[in-house]
């Protein structure tokens, strides 16, 4: 079978490459080629080199000044002549950006079946995440396959009428790439970690920090950035933020926190750095989707900066918490994880309700069992 994977930012990036890498390793059966639309041109970059990917077809769609029309037509167009030459008999695409419901549309008109990963995460909100939440709305009436991070993803699908032999529950390949790229770090040296190694004093607890999202610019980055000047004022800890490149962050930011010894102001962070930079953390502060499900395979508490999450099952599980960006809360409960010992260690008992890193090989078998005789041959 031809297989064709087609992502475009860093998030899809990393969860593709796992499905990508065992596609790959199956050769024998299976020809797969990948088509990056480059929406996150040099973070996107960054992540194929890491796991050691080539793009087959580049589509480098980003143009100034785009906005989502311009983007989204852009990327139909130019997936057109890709599936004419390559014909796949399936297209993978992943979650909920402009590019996954773009490739998924020009799939169609162009006969194409489409495999959703990361299928069925909803907030039940369609303006929030915008435009996120419709893409995956859009990418699940497009999509022939879906798969299922967790029964309640599943569950949401089945509710809007998807027929449940066409879903598969596998885990979320978050995890894989986790995995992979925990051992890609122990096996090499990396410049990034040595760097941050040199700087920033490690055996004092770390908050890690991360925020983007377009719901918090304004008056929640405003929110966010007092809250973490306050939990500065604990000189015991160090608090690590790479800020992301958007100016609505970028300004906020280094304006309220640029001036404080124990607070580091680093850049978006590769991959590689960033998995490692979770693991040494204490806590977690994030608004990111991806961070509330790597974060809970590390044993690591998460605050959330959201009012509604499209991840509930990290929530149940208690792994994450949700704060919005309301400073007394963020303040409150780091306060408390930072000073009640026990609290802490138990997240690390917590098993990760997105599974367990093998999710890329329950969709391959899932769609086509045969495929992994052979490895399973090798693995026994
Ligand atoms: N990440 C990274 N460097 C950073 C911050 C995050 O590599 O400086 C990784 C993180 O491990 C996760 C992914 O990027 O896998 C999350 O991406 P993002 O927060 O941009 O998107 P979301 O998950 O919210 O869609």
């Amino acid at each position: 079978p031809k297989i064709l994977l087609a992502f475009g930012t860093r998030p899809e990036a990393i969860k593709m490459a796992p499905l990508a890498i065992l596609f790959r390793n199956l050769n024998e059966y299976f020809e797969m080629r990948i088509c990056v639309t480059g929406q996150h041109r040099e973070m996107l970059d960054q992540i194929m080199e890491f796991f050691d990917l080539t793009a087959d077809y580049d589509l480098n769609v980003m143009r100034p000044g785009q906005n989502l029309c311009s983007l989204t037509s852009k990327i139909i167009n130019d997936m057109r002549p890709v599936l004419e030459d390559f014909k796949p008999d399936y297209v993978f695409v992943h979650g909920d950006t402009t590019t996954s419901t773009a490739v998924a549309l020009a799939s169609f008109y162009n006969g194409c079946k489409v495999a959703h990963v990361e299928a069925g995460l909803r907030t039940f909100d369609k303006w929030a995440p915008f435009p996120e939440e419709m893409n995956r709305n859009l990418t699940s009436k497009l999509a022939d396959v879906h798969f299922a991070p967790t029964t309640t993803a599943s569950a949401n699908l089945i509710n809007e009428g998807i027929d449940n032999k066409s879903i598969s529950v596998t885990g979320n390949t978050v995890i894989d790439a986790l995995h992979l790229g925990l051992e890609i770090i122990e096996s090499r040296p990396s410049e990034y970690i040595d760097k941050l190694k040199e700087t920033i004093d490690f055996s004092r607890p770390i908050i890690l920090v991360t925020g983007h999202r377009r719901e918090n610019h304004g008056d929640g980055f405003i929110n966010i950035c007092a809250a973490l000047r306050e939990i500065s004022l604990n000189e015991e800890v160090n608090i690590i933020y790479p800020v992301h490149l958007n100016p609505n962050v970028q300004k906020p930011v280094f304006e309220f926190l640029s001036d404080l010894p124990n607070v580091f102001l680093i850049p978006p962070q590769p991959y590689e750095s960033f998995i490692w930079l979770m693991s040494m953390a204490t806590i977690i502060i994030t608004d990111s989707g991806g961070v509330q499900e790597e974060a809970p395979a590390l044993g690591k508490p998460v605050l959330v900066m959201r009012e509604s999450t499209e991840r509930p099952e990290a929530v149940q599980a208690g792994t994450v918490m949700l704060v919005g960006t309301d400073q007394r809360k963020i303040v409150d409960f780091t306060h408390q994880l930072l000073h009640d010992n026990a609290l802490r260690l138990s997240y690390s008992g917590i098993s990760n309700p997105y599974g367990d890193g093998h999710a890329s090989e329950k969709i391959i078998r899932f769609l086509f069992p045969e495929a992994l005789k052979s490895y399973d041959e090798k693995k026994l």
